[in-house]
């Protein structure tokens, strides 16, 4: 019944293989059906390169397996979380890459420097605060993204597309589960680059004016790059 939808779920698992994103099974990636009823997910513990469509599961928002005979991975509960708070949102993707988890691990936003960066993201790539005792020890994975979706009253989920989660990782989004990783595979370049040039110069900033022409001349209502016309 979900063969589209597990399908490109299991390719877009098989693209942290590809884009350096994972050791182990240190990430996982989701998108929900058209319908906003049900979310595709990488099962826990399955490597990558054996991964079929066949092992992929579908779950529905209160985290009931619908299709598949595996479990899902232990962060289901994260990806329904932002599913249902970031109502446009249709892919998203987990991963512990190496730079960005290093933000992730010192508690920094990865801020913009440069115009790689604002060809992405409208903005710094906000890291969360730490998860309590109490939040850890009481449904953690749930906490998790309510902590995400937290560091988001204050920033546009549209706009700045992913977050490191303090002391954790990184989760990206986008319109489906390819988007979601690409986005991943931007976070981590950024945070690389960032950390290497607040190495050269630690008062490295871009200008605002800058970010505004990169970001907006691909994204938003006067977009002009790329052959899309408008
Ligand atoms: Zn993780």
């Amino acid at each position: 019944m979900f063969n589209k939808l597990k399908e490109d779920v299991c390719n877009a698992n098989k693209l942290l293989l590809k884009y350096n994103l994972v050791l182990f099974n240190w990430g996982n990636v989701s998108q929900i059906s058209k319908d906003g009823k049900y979310i595709a997910i990488k099962p826990s513990g399955v490597d990558y390169e054996k991964l079929t469509p066949d092992d992929i599961v579908v779950v529905d928002m209160n985290e009931k397996i619908i299709e598949g005979k595996l479990k899902p991975s232990v962060d289901t509960k994260i990806h329904i979380e932002l599913y249902k708070a970031f109502s446009e949102i249709k892919g998203i993707c987990h991963t512990h890459s190496n730079f960005a988890t290093s933000f992730a691990q010192a508690g920094k936003d990865i801020s913009v420097l440069g115009t790689t960066h604002a060809d992405y993201f409208y903005g710094d790539i906000p890291c969360t605060r730490a998860l309590t005792k109490k939040e850890v020890e009481n449904d953690y994975e749930k906490n998790t993204g309510k902590v995400i979706i937290e560091t988001f009253n204050s920033f546009d989920y549209k706009t700045l597309q992913g977050v490191l989660v303090k002391h954790h990782g990184v989760f990206t989004w986008g319109q489906d589960s390819k988007k979601a990783i690409l986005n991943a595979v931007a976070v981590e370049e950024l945070a690389k680059m960032n950390y290497r040039t607040l190495l050269l110069n630690p008062n490295s900033k871009l200008p605002k004016y800058i970010l505004d022409k990169h970001y907006k001349r691909i994204h938003g209502d006067n977009a002009y790059y790329g052959q899309g016309g408008k």
